[in-house]
């Protein structure tokens, strides 16, 4: 009996490591992604790999030696201010002084992250600009699907078609009619480049890692990426075409001086300043989200992992590692089918079937928990106090990491 054809449709962090976890135990996949190159597309901030979640998945795709030659373990401080400009907490000048539960979270750029995988897989094993239209049950064989693509042209006979396509999954329609819907929040996503050379004051306001500021309907959250750059975004809780609707013309020179005055007007003169200084880019953006806990009845040789199976909006940090678990769960899944049933079984469509279930049945419990502490994340950010809430929490997680590390005389 021949291998299993599996296809991964979407090159993210999900789809990667999902893929390079099975060639490490010689199953073949090939990975059918939309952009026409690995160096297509601006892939966005940085992400923090928790331990038990990111961080774990490389270590078993055997990767998290090059994570940690990348990664900023300086990118884990956090500073909190109000819109008054009053700091709340700062960790910049604290030392490594994260509670357990945060720490050892080190931030990666994406776009290394990405580079990380992409190395790690036989090229030939990623089919680039192959824009997935949709997944249909072969009508000859119904153990069996077929992809079409945008450009028309289409492949046949899989026995596992894995959604890894995010946001805007094709592949989602076959197993439940949930669609993303607008979350409420709208941001523009400002940069700035070199800012240790060409803006001193931005690198020291912003610190090494993340400085947030929360309020009623509206939100600036900054971070540090890596070369040297930062990434503001000047986040409001606004109607769904607000963006179309508000007479801003986000391309125009003046478009942040224009949001400054109309939503941050009443802020110190140092947050605005960090959004009217972010000079570099502009990119509008609208947050979705799909409900809190989808399920599905499992569907043989069909499943999702990551964005495409629980979008959520970003205000928890969770997604990728969400996603890099996700795709640990499967393979361990599918491994775990080929170890316990000799090779030429393995294709038997009730082995994947049986795989997919047990991966779905802590996949869906996994969503479910992250979606929901991403919206409650979400109400807080967006709330007058929310500011203080947060840091009354890292206060209270450090002074207990600190009582415990005084009783054992660390
Ligand atoms: C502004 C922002 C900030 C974020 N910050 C964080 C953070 O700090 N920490 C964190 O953990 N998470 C964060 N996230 C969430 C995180 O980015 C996602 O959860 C994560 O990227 C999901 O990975 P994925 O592999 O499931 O999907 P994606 O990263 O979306 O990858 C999907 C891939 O599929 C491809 N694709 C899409 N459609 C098709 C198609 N039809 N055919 C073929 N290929 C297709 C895409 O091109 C892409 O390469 C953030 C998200 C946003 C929007």
């Amino acid at each position: 009996m021949p291998a299993p054809k599996i296809a991964i449709i979407g090159a993210g962090p999900g789809g990667l490591t999902l893929a390079r976890l099975l060639q490490k135990h010689d199953i073949a996949c090939t990975i059918y992604e939309a952009e026409i190159s690995r160096e297509v597309r601006n892939q966005g901030g940085t992400l923090d790999l928790h331990p038990r979640a990111g961080q774990r998945a490389l270590k078993e795709a055997g990767l998290i030696e090059k994570f940690r030659k990348y990664s900023r373990p300086e990118g884990m401080c956090t500073k909190l201010i109000k819109y008054d400009g009053s700091v709340l907490w700062d960790e910049n000048e604290m030392g490594n002084s994260r509670p357990d539960e945060f720490a050892d979270r080190p931030e990666i750029d994406r776009i290394r992250l990405r580079d990380i995988l992409l190395d790690s897989i036989p090229p030939n094993s990623i089919k680039w600009n192959q824009k997935l239209s949709r997944v249909e049950a072969d009508p000859r064989s119904k153990d069996h699907y077929n992809l079409h693509f945008a450009d028309g042209t289409m492949e046949t006979g899989f026995d596992l078609v894995v959604g890894a396509d995010g946001a805007w999954s094709k592949v989602r329609a076959l197993l439940t009619p949930e669609k993303p819907f607008y979350s409420g929040i709208s941001a523009l996503e400002l940069r700035a480049l070199d800012v240790d050379e060409k803006n001193p004051w931005l690198s020291k306001y912003i610190g090494n890692g993340s400085c947030f500021m929360f309020d009623e309907g509206r939100a600036l959250l900054c971070q540090r990426n890596g070369n040297g750059s930062i990434r503001a975004y000047a986040s409001v809780r606004q109607p769904e075409n607000w963006l179309e609707d508000c007479g801003i013309d986000f391309t125009a020179d003046n478009a942040r001086e224009i949001l400054v005055e109309r939503y941050f007007a009443d802020c110190a003169p140092e947050i605005k300043r960090v959004m009217l200084e972010s000079r570099d880019e502009l990119i509008p953006r609208k947050m979705w989200m799909l409900p809190v806990g989808v399920t599905w009845e499992s569907c043989p040789g069909v499943t999702l992992i990551g964005d495409a199976a629980h979008l959520m909006t970003p205000f928890a940090g969770v997604g990728v590692n969400v996603a890099m678990t996700d795709a640990l769960e499967l393979a361990k899944a599918l491994i775990e089918k080929k170890h316990s049933w000799v090779a030429k079984a393995f294709s038997d469509g009730k082995n994947i079937a049986l795989a997919l279930k047990q991966y779905e049945k802590s996949m869906f419990e996994r969503g479910k928990q992250n979606s929901q502490k991403t919206a409650d994340n979400m109400v807080l950010h967006f709330s007058k106090d929310g500011g203080e809430e947060r840091a009354g929490k890292l206060r209270g997680h450090y002074e207990m990491e600190k009582a415990e590390a005084d009783k054992v005389g660390k």
